[in-house]
């Protein structure tokens, strides 16, 4: 059922908000130990929650635009009064005293809040398998990483365990996980949405954004988290756009770009190529004239990213010292003692990865040569899209250069790993919306994701672009059964 459908059935009664909450609440309590895409279990918040919808319909009143949403929450995002762990024995026991704005907005309009979902430890992967709490597990082959960061979310969508997620994307973790998991997802204008209560990563790149299954979905949940928000001031005050009465609109005369740089690059496999193109052509056929275009820095994404990212992360993560909040480890003889026995302790290998090179790229004998020149080529690769964008309306690549990968694939290899975001990283550093949706299936039967970036604030280009294929290609109908999947 979408969103639209839903409130259609909850406002004519043929359906109570209890019945649908009590309904995932079964699925999850059914599926839940196959996958581990949440952390944390909210049911009894939620059948409350539900309550008070039905009695606002019974009393006439008119209904919230997501009243009764069933929704998942990343758990790096703060919720008030429940545990919010980022995934990490640091936050292990925190219990924020205050909601984020996103979460707010979604709870004053109507929606339910089912659970806190798994990611990697402070969203730092492309797995989840970095998580303290062990890894989510693709619903689709659970031999196979869900992608991630935002692992838990995308796994919970896709098999049917919350009708749509939040979560977060400083490098590509709402884009890659969608791709891996055969759901939509969606990375917003960096300031369209506010950051106030996301857990901090890379605060220059971090955005939080909406899963679903579909765009309409996803649209819905982001008219309600859009918009300026006095608690961050990076938040933009542009004025937010309907963005559902913009997916109906044809996409015939559309300009669509395709960047060389991501069809030659060695790792992209053959089948997603493929896939990703017929997609392409797909839309030539509903009128949209394809473009090829040159990003000739976008390969350069990574490693800027690689500099920039870890470097605003060390410093973020310089809160968790054990005395403010966090662990405290138990054994210490100095203060300096303590907060490094706490940290060694609480983080895991990858945080402590980054917070190394981000310590080591600011050092003062380094940020010229490493921090400062990142900042450079992120400049020249947010030129690369204002040249583009000057002849294109929206630009189309593969989300990732591959489908999901096994478990345990990279567990050697960090630079392996850092690839998977190739395609997505570039988005984040130039500060543009992108979606990724389902385009096709490989021949193992897992799902390939389309990626759309579109200019500053055209969030509703790529909507409407990404809504016109969903219902015209209707992808859904060639899905192959996975092992979870509804
Ligand atoms: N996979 C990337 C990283 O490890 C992106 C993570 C993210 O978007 N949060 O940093």
């Amino acid at each position: 059922m979408s969103i639209a459908q839903l409130r259609k059935s909850l406002e004519i009664g043929d359906i109570s908000s209890l019945e649908i909450v009590e309904d995932y609440i079964n699925r999850i309590d059914q599926v839940d130990k196959h996958l581990h895409s949440y952390l944390n279990l909210t049911f009894e918040r939620a059948r409350s929650d539900a309550k008070k919808i039905d009695n606002l319909r019974l009393e006439g009143k008119k209904l919230p635009p997501l009243a009764g949403v069933p929704i998942a929450i990343k758990d790096n995002l703060c919720t008030k009064n429940i545990t919010t762990t980022c995934s990490s024995k640091m936050l292990q026991n925190f219990v924020p005293p205050y909601e984020s704005t996103v979460t707010h907005r979604l709870w004053k309009a109507g929606a339910i809040l089912l659970g806190k979902t798994n990611l990697d430890e402070f969203a730092m992967g492309s797995s989840t398998e970095t998580s303290a709490f062990g890894t989510t597990f693709n619903p689709w082959d659970i031999s196979r990483v869900p992608g991630g960061s935002s692992g838990g979310s995308a796994a919970a969508v896709s098999s049917g365990l919350c009708m749509a997620a939040l979560g977060s994307d400083t490098g590509g973790s709402i884009r890659q996980p969608a791709s891996f998991c055969g759901v939509v997802g969606l990375k917003p204008t960096y300031g369209r949405v506010s950051r106030w209560g996301l857990i901090a990563f890379a605060s220059s790149l971090d955005q939080v954004g909406p899963f679903g299954n579909s765009v309409s979905d996803v649209a819905e949940i982001l008219q309600v988290i859009s918009g300026n928000d006095p608690l961050d001031s990076t938040c933009l005050n542009n004025p937010v756009p309907n963005y559902s009465e913009q997916l109906s609109k044809p996409i015939a005369g559309m300009r669509i770009g395709l960047i060389s740089q991501c069809f030659n690059q060695p790792g992209l496999s053959d089948e997603v190529k493929h896939s990703v193109m017929q997609a392409a052509d797909h839309l030539a056929s509903l009128g949209a004239e394809l473009i090829d275009i040159e990003c000739p820095c976008f390969n350069d994404g990574i490693a800027t990213y690689y500099v920039i990212a870890p470097s605003e992360a060390s410093a973020n993560l310089a809160r968790y010292d054990g005395v403010k909040y966090g662990y405290r480890s138990g054994e210490y003889s100095s203060l300096s003692d303590m907060m490094s026995r706490s940290r060694s302790e609480a983080f895991g290998k990858e945080v402590k990865r980054r917070i190394l090179i981000g310590t080591y790229a600011l050092s003062a004998g380094y940020v010229d040569a490493y921090y400062k020149k990142a900042q450079k080529v992120r400049t020249l690769i947010r030129r690369d899209f204002d040249n583009a964008f000057k002849s294109v309306d929206v630009l189309l690549t593969p989300t990732s250069p591959t489908t999901a990968f096994k478990l345990g694939a990279h567990d050697n290899d960090p630079l392996a790993m850092y690839l998977s975001d190739l395609l997505t990283i570039p988005a984040n550093l130039a500060g543009l919306p992108a979606i990724s949706l389902p385009c096709g299936f490989d021949s193992s039967g897992l799902p390939i994701g389309l990626q759309l970036i579109g200019n500053v604030l055209e969030e509703s280009a790529i909507l409407q672009v990404a809504h016109q294929y969903e219902q015209s290609a209707e992808v859904s109908k060639k899905r192959p059964k996975g092992q979870f999947i509804q």
